[in-house]
């Protein structure tokens, strides 16, 4: 007799598009209206009749949130694949790819501008490379960000959008979530407020790490937010979830958030927050 047996079929994967997607039309993946593309992205990416939240890449986070123009630093780390590492493709490969698709060297964009007038540096995370997900260069680049903070006495915004640690970087991932978790300490002895905004999808390395640490941490609506998937608890615990686990009004109800937030108001709600912790 077998002591372990997989689960027979492999659960669905979630039925909605959570890009605007290309074309002159897009399909609502809530409410399942077709809508006229220019519409939805000019409401910010939010779907016009049901306020569904479509995923936002980092440089279109940062145009929305700055006043005008910002500057990306550190834009150059690139990862040294120190495992050598390959799955079914090799790592160096995904690299190449994730440049490819979103001109960035790796999962985070690091800016600094201005917000409701006020100098702040935004670190804005990319779904579109390798899943947001946080190796050495994402680590390395919000440490840097949040010294840049201290040293220049700016707040600072972290916009999460994460599968989680980086595995192609095995357990160097996970050592970057003591290391920003340590240089946010140091941000804190210096009295300067770091917001955590948390979007879809939030999870594993990253909330358990700097996404959770914010003196504030603001959620967009309907975010999927948790340490492992609702799919990895489901396949552990063989039971179907309650409806909106992990999602972020869950988690303001269980007291995980301070704030959810629509989108088309999260640039007011940041600056006002901004103005009660700096004047
Ligand atoms: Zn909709």
């Amino acid at each position: 007799m077998a002591w372990f047996r997989r689960a027979p079929a492999p659960l669905a994967p979630r039925p909605s598009e959570s890009r605007v997607p290309e074309g002159l039309w897009a399909k609502c993946g809530a409410c399942k209206e077709i809508l006229y593309r220019k519409d939805v992205l000019k409401n910010l990416s939010v779907c016009p009749k049901c306020a569904f939240h479509f995923r936002i890449g980092a440089r279109e986070r940062l145009d929305l949130l700055f006043d005008g123009a910002w500057q990306e630093f550190d834009r150059g780390l690139v990862s040294s694949d120190p495992l050598g590492f390959r799955d079914s493709k090799p790592y160096a490969g995904r690299l190449r790819d994730g440049k490819a698709k979103t001109d960035s060297y790796d999962a985070v964009v690091s800016a600094i501008g201005e917000l409701g007038g006020r100098r702040t540096v935004i670190c804005a995370m990319e779904y579109a490379f390798i899943g947001g997900s946080m190796g050495v260069v994402v680590g390395e680049k919000v440490t840097r960000a949040i010294e840049r903070c201290i040293d220049e006495r700016l707040p600072l915004l972290v916009v999460s959008c994460s599968g989680g640690a980086r595995m192609m970087e095995g357990t160097l991932s996970l050592m970057q979530m003591a290391k920003i978790s340590a240089a946010l300490a140091r941000l804190h002895e210096a009295r300067l407020p770091f917001l955590s905004i948390l979007t879809d999808p939030t999870t594993g390395g990253v909330t358990a790490s700097y996404a959770m640490l914010g003196d504030l941490n603001v959620a967009e609506p309907g975010a999927l937010i948790g340490f492992a998937g609702p799919r990895v608890i489901e396949q552990t615990i063989r039971q179907k979830l309650p409806a909106g686990f992990q999602r972020s009004e869950f988690l303001l109800q269980h007291g995980m958030l301070d704030l959810v937030v629509d989108r088309r108001e999260l640039k007011t709600t940041l600056v006002r927050c901004l103005r009660l912790f700096l004047d």
